[in-house]
């Protein structure tokens, strides 16, 4: 981040504004909106800026701009079409430690001001360096239309019993169950249609019964192939609520993100054959944390019960009598056949798909062959890339032709991902001279052969 997001107390700022034309107008009625004393100096002002002084609202000095108009300012705007001017401005400004924006001139601004959705006391701000204006519009816009126009009132009703939960409540854990109780529930909904009293007396109540006690939980969650945007709405918002996440080598880096900022991170990732954390251990992990009253999200890649080991986890949950939900994810061969462009139970070539693991162990796979080598049939192999010459190799034993289409799909969805095609014949060479790297699925079939034409993600 080039740009340090901060929110500024404005009770005893003092702020500058050079120049009083339309531009400047729009910066003081942002300013406005806050307790800053504002200054406007010009020899000539726009309307706006002569009504609000006219009303009070700031000091207008009608002449050219002097040094000494920076004595005792905290921040200084500057909007004036005179290009020399904001650049004395600025300079002698930084030359005194005073915070100044030339509006419209990146280059000349020690500090840029966000784009605002104001549901105040909750004030979202966001930027984007001033690199791409029209995207941060759009994104403003979408979070307008996102948050309610009445937030405002919840985040007032939560200023207004702050104190009084926190006396009764002393436990910042507590504290925490007990808001994201009210503001998920009816007494939110009470807040949001203006049902004021009733919602006063529930909060009350509630703080009176003392139901702010949790227990832990355990949330294991799917995080789906690597793309965020694959993500379901309710892991994110479980992700959200997490006091802890478990996650492992799979879920990608900008999913993490999205992981609620101050739950610790709990790292139990594994490499083929370098279990970080034994499974066991894992297991017990996650009943030990939610016995300790923590919500636990579990975050595995792709799918929890598609080769995640997911039951294993939650049969030892059970046996501590641990409370835990299940949240689907994409898995990896869904995810890979979307963005590859393989529909992998296109009619007119398969009628039936299996999601095969390709582990080898002791140099073999143990798997029904003869089963798999079946013409009509797809299949995706999980963990087959140092298997991948006994499998092609298997499946021509149990009857399938050399020239059965094969693909290697590498980090799929994600901006890395890498398709590589070809057949029996040639996969493995062609995999080689590709570096195709873990994590990669291998599809097999001739739903394979429909790539080249419906291909359409991360084509180059
Ligand atoms: N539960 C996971 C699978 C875990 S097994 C799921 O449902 O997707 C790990 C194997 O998944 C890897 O060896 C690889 O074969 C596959 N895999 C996971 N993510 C992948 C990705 N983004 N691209 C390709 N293969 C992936």
């Amino acid at each position: 981040m080039q740009y340090f997001p901060i929110f500024l107390d404005t009770t005893a700022l003092n702020c500058l504004v050079v120049g009083a034309g339309e531009v400047a107008a729009r910066k003081i009625e942002l300013l406005l909106k806050t307790h800053a004393k504002i200054s406007v100096v010009a020899p000539w002002a726009c309307d706006t800026v002569l009504r609000l002084a006219a009303e009070g609202k700031l000091h207008l000095d009608n002449r050219p701009y002097a040094s000494s108009d920076l004595n005792g300012k905290k921040l200084v705007f500057v909007a004036t079409d005179d290009s020399t001017l904001n650049a004395q401005v600025h300079a002698e400004a930084t030359a005194q430690n005073i915070l100044v924006n030339v509006v419209d001139n990146i280059p000349l601004c020690q500090f840029i001001t966000p784009s605002i959705v104001d549901r105040s006391p909750i004030v979202i701000a966001i930027s984007s360096g001033g690199v791409a204006p029209v995207l941060l519009r759009y994104l403003r816009q979408k979070l307008e239309s996102l948050i309610p126009q009445k937030m405002s009132l919840l985040g007032q009703f939560s200023e207004k019993y702050r104190e009084l939960v926190k006396q009764k409540l002393s436990s910042v854990t507590a504290r925490r169950f007990f808001w994201e109780d009210v503001l998920d529930g009816d007494i939110a909904e009470d807040v949001l249609t203006g049902n004021h009293q009733q919602a006063d007396r529930k909060l009350l109540a509630k703080l009176e019964s003392g139901d702010a006690q949790h227990k832990g939980e355990v949330y294991l969650v799917g995080a789906g192939p690597g793309d965020p945007d694959l993500l379901t709405f309710r892991a994110l918002r479980l992700m959200q609520k997490a006091d802890v996440v478990v996650y492992d080598r799979l879920v990608s880096p900008e999913i993490l993100e999205l992981v609620r900022r101050d739950a610790e991170k709990i790292y139990v990732g594994k490499a083929k054959s370098n279990h970080t954390v034994p499974q066991e251990d894992i297991n017990e992990l996650l009943a030990k944390l939610a016995l300790s009253g923590k919500r636990v999200v579990r975050l595995k890649g792709g799918d929890p019960f598609i080769f995640g080991r997911g039951g294993e986890e939650i049969e030892t949950l059970v046996g501590h009598g641990v409370s835990f939900q299940v949240v689907p994810g994409i898995t990896a061969a869904s995810g890979a056949a979307s963005y590859a462009g393989i529909p992998l139970t296109h009619r007119d070539h398969a009628k039936s798909v299996v999601f095969a693991t390709g582990h080898l162990r002791d140099n073999t796979i143990n798997l029904n062959w003869q089963g798999l080598a079946q013409p009509d049939q797809t299949i995706v192999f999980y963990m087959g890339l140092t298997g991948l010459a006994i499998i092609c190799e298997k499946l021509v034993e149990h009857g399938l032709p050399l020239s059965t289409p094969v693909a290697m799909v590498q980090n799929a969805t994600t901006q890395q991902q890498k398709v590589v095609t070809g057949t029996f014949a040639d996969i493995q060479a062609k995999a080689e001279a590709a570096g195709i790297e873990p994590p990669a699925l291998i599809i097999v079939g001739s739903v394979v052969s429909l790539q080249s034409k419906l291909n359409w993600f991360a084509k180059d």
